[in-house]
């Protein structure tokens, strides 16, 4: 045997130490940008914990849910007395904010049924910046008849047991509210002097979009030229459960998705009409079906410069090795990324505008063939696009000029009695002052979490202060902590909220008060 075949050559030899050298060098790379991820993560030391009547605070709580402040579409519907009675409590359980806090509802906002509140705590002539907005809101979804039953305790009961706060609202969203109040009412009795006006916000209309409530103080704040350093709501909180993150992951909301709802219609000419026993090659039916199955299979473009984007350059530095790995690399590893995040609804609502189909009408008789037929399309829009960049889209991807695409009229072709859109909101700083105080709260009062910004994919009330005449900044944070089965309380059945977790609420309100209004 000739040794000469089984050796390499000079110039194989040489291709094999390139080859290897470029593969450890890649490697090299990948690691040094997998290493170089520096965490973002506030180092402070957790505070002590805040001696709290926690037996005051829960019966307060629990005297919340008691009154059904169900908010519906229709206002005659609601239960007037539940709303006033609701606000009397407030008065009596609070009495040195109902002393020393400027408090305004209906007609002050132009219009005598609107039961949001708004309380303004003024700095008087401690005043040296701008106020800021802590918002909650009070109304409640109704509970579905058929699920009353399910209740292991009563829906408005307010029942302590088992270590939780048992009934409707309590996480969504009375819990935040009556926190909010008690930090005050604490704080005002521990004679604390806030260094800037600070306002709360209770909506009495979140569930059906604030339009009564917030858009009314909106608008008020803006006439009276009150300026924001940051607007604060819910959206955002703490989750047990991030893929690839040991640690819960606080969450708070930098920007909000759009919504719009059109009616996608196939209308054929009276040419087209004849007995479905003749049937034409294509009908109305047919033709919307096929452009929907056509868009149920193409998904909107994921965008990971957005939220998901920013979230992972906070939480990717708290993670493994092969995740920063994946993450330190994410323009190489990007379709690993969007396939892991697509992979379940939640999260592949967060990497790009979705749409689902709601309702479909089409046909008219058994026996005939149907001229039109029409689909409501509920869309969902990333912040950085726009409806028109959807509707483009859209349009880009059904290419059939018998479908028309229409925003300004229902299924039954009526004009829309509801906005048919929102656009999505701007996107708040990640490193403004407001932003780092939330950031460091976090820290203080929950040690062990990582904290990160990202995009909510629902809409809150804080759409309305989403204009820089009123501020730069609108937040989204609730500081409680729930893993998935805890998330799938909110507007379910048993909602409920552990007491120790409402606790801890009181003391995040109470320190972020401190740190955002605090002498510093
Ligand atoms: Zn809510």
């Amino acid at each position: 045997m000739n040794i000469a075949t089984l050796c390499p050559g000079k110039k194989t030899r040489r291709f094999f130490v390139y080859f290897l050298t470029s593969i450890v060098a890649c490697c090299l790379f990948l690691a040094f940008n997998a290493m170089n991820l520096k965490s973002r993560q506030i180092k402070v030391p957790a505070i002590d914990k805040t001696n709290i009547d926690q037996t005051a605070a829960l019966a307060h709580l629990s005297n919340a849910i008691q009154f059904p402040t169900v908010s519906h579409s229709n206002r005659a519907k609601n239960n007037g007395a539940a709303f006033q009675d609701f606000q009397a409590m407030l008065e009596s359980s609070y009495p040195a904010v109902t002393t020393n806090l400027n408090r305004y509802t209906g007609e002050e906002f132009g219009d005598a049924q609107n039961s949001s509140l708004l309380y303004q705590w003024s700095a008087g002539r401690n005043k040296g910046a701008p106020a800021i907005l802590l918002m909650a809101h009070y109304d409640v979804v109704a509970i579905e008849q058929t699920s009353v039953a399910e209740w292991q305790h009563p829906p408005f009961s307010g029942v302590v047991d088992g270590g939780y706060l048992w009934g409707r609202g309590t996480l969504d969203n009375k819990g935040a509210a009556i926190a909010l109040m008690e930090a005050c009412e604490r704080l005002l009795k521990a004679g604390f002097q806030p260094q800037r006006d600070i306002y709360l916000s209770l909506g009495h209309d979140e569930e059906i979009g604030g339009k009564y409530g917030n858009q009314q103080i909106a608008k008020w704040m803006r006439s009276k030229g009150i300026r924001l350093s940051m607007a604060l709501d819910e959206g955002g909180g703490i989750y047990q459960g991030v893929p690839g993150l040991e640690q819960p992951a606080a969450l708070i909301g930098i920007a909000e998705k759009g919504y719009l709802n059109i009616t996608m219609r196939v209308q054929l000419n009276q040419t087209d009409a004849g007995h479905a026993s003749i049937p034409s090659e294509e009908t109305a039916i047919g033709i919307l079906s096929s452009a929907l199955t056509k868009l149920q299979h193409t998904p909107f473009p994921a965008r990971l410069d957005g939220g998901v984007g920013r979230m992972l350059d906070y939480l990717g530095p708290e993670m493994s090795f092969l995740n920063r790995l994946a993450i330190g690399n994410r323009q190489l590893f990007r379709s690993i990324i969007e396939n892991q995040f697509s992979s379940t609804p939640a999260s592949n609502a967060a990497l790009r505008t979705t749409l689902v189909p709601t309702m479909i009408e089409a046909g008219f008789a058994e026996n005939a063939l149907p001229l039109t037929a029409a689909a409501n399309l509920h869309l969902r829009i990333q912040p950085g696009e726009s409806v028109e960049s959807t509707l483009r889209f859209l349009r880009s991807m059904i290419k059939d000029d018998r479908i028309t695409l229409q925003t300004d009229q229902t299924l039954d072709g009526k004009p829309r009695d509801q906005p048919a859109f929102r656009e999505p909101s701007r996107i708040s700083s990640d490193t403004s002052d407001s932003f780092q105080a939330l950031h460091r709260t976090i820290k203080q009062i929950f040690p062990n979490v990582a904290v990160a910004p990202y995009f909510v994919v629902a809409s809150t009330d804080s759409a309305h202060y989403d204009d820089p005449s009123l501020t730069k900044d609108v937040y989204r944070f609730t500081p409680w902590k729930l893993d998935q089965a805890g998330v799938a309380l909110i507007h379910g059945v048993n909602e409920k909220i552990a007491t120790k977790q409402f606790i801890q609420m009181i003391r995040f309100y109470e320190q972020l008060l401190l740190n955002l209004a605090g002498k510093t």
